[in-house]
């Protein structure tokens, strides 16, 4: 399909112009896929307002955007497994499929892992994109393009809830109610996890954890988070927990409230890159910490969960925005980081 698309282009720190490039085409194992939504996920603010994360430096001209869901619109000659108007989901990774870590199934630690909007690899905040058929996983018709989108965060949510042992009868805390912070609760539910509570310092946040089904949520600032989970588990504590806050406070808490012989998941980047944690209590404790990156083999689960009505991901949405209005909506949610809970672009 030859032609135009709009693109959103970061021409350097906390700059994005909306320009013309060509309509990409797709290699033989590839589609091309109208994207009709890409959510604004925490990297991409940090890239725009950072200009890098840890040592991934974008050198503009950068395309950010990684949650992506759309419609295939032409196929490679190899592609047989989707076809013309297929709605997908696009799981951004491309991984080299050979190494031990993809031959292992732990294919997202595969050294070779291409990315979208990981410099220098670029993103889709763009009318269309190509991808790998492997890649894009088909959504029934109960579920909407922007869902399909919000699948990529899901299943960073799915991933540290089964990384953490989720399951039937157990109480849960989950530290942060960032994105991340609130798919991680809706996949602790949908796994079965009785009580989850979850500790934020925004009041819009709590509301919104509460909103998608937390059992119970504390205000960090205003009262004590160790003191409160003690009190709703009678003082036994959590069976689990997932850190998504990246602070060193929010993680001394888990190892505090934490039961013994229970897990904690971390999942949060912390500013600095270090945590200086009380580590005797973790061991008197027998405590176990695990930590995710990305996922794997997630996507075909959440979806079921979604088209299922198993997981409200919708829900979470809090701002849409048009492609044409970027700028304003990225240096929107980097101003307003405590109302715009989780914003999405409609391409
Ligand atoms: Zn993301
Ligand atoms: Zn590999």
């Amino acid at each position: 399909m030859e032609g135009i698309m709009k693109t959103a282009v970061m021409t350097g720190i906390r700059k994005v112009e909306v320009t013309n490039r060509p309509i990409p085409v797709p290699a033989e194992n590839e589609v091309l896929v109208k994207v009709e939504y890409v959510g604004i996920c925490g990297s991409d603010l940090h890239y725009y307002e950072a200009g890098r994360i840890g040592d991934f430096i974008v050198e503009p001209p950068f395309i950010l955007g990684h949650e992506a869901g759309g419609i295939v619109v032409e196929t490679g000659s190899n592609v047989r497994n989707l076809k013309v108007g297929d709605r997908v989901a696009l799981e951004p990774g491309k991984t080299c499929g050979t190494c031990e870590f993809c031959k292992s199934g732990k294919y997202n630690l595969c050294p070779d892992v291409v990315f979208f909007a990981t410099p220098p690899v670029d993103g889709v905040f763009q009318e269309y994109a190509v991808h790998d058929a492997g890649l894009c996983f088909p959504i029934p018709d109960n579920m909407s393009t922007m869902e399909a989108a919000l699948i990529e965060p899901l299943a960073v949510g799915l991933h540290a809830a089964i990384q953490g042992g989720a399951g039937i009868g157990q109480t849960a805390v989950v530290t942060g109610a960032g994105c991340i912070g609130l798919v991680s609760l809706m996949a602790l539910k949908a796994m079965g996890v009785s009580r989850v509570y979850v500790v934020d310092v925004m009041e819009k946040r709590l509301q919104k954890a509460l909103e998608l089904g937390a059992d119970g949520v504390i205000n960090g600032r205003e009262e004590d988070a160790v003191a409160k989970i003690m009190e709703w588990t009678n003082g036994a504590g959590c069976d689990l927990s997932i850190e998504t806050a990246g602070t060193e406070i929010t993680t001394t808490q888990l190892i505090q409230m934490e039961k013994k012989g229970s897990t904690i998941v971390l999942v949060g980047y912390s500013a600095s890159g270090k945590l200086t944690l009380p580590v005797s209590t973790a061991l008197d404790k027998e405590l176990t910490f695990k930590t995710v990156f990305r996922y794997r083999n997630i996507y075909p689960m959440a979806i079921e969960a979604v088209a299922q009505g198993k997981i409200k991901i919708k829900d979470i949405v809090t701002n849409i925005f048009e492609l044409d209005e970027i700028a304003d909506a990225l240096e929107q949610s980097v101003e307003n980081k405590a109302d715009i809970v989780k914003g999405v672009i409609k391409i």
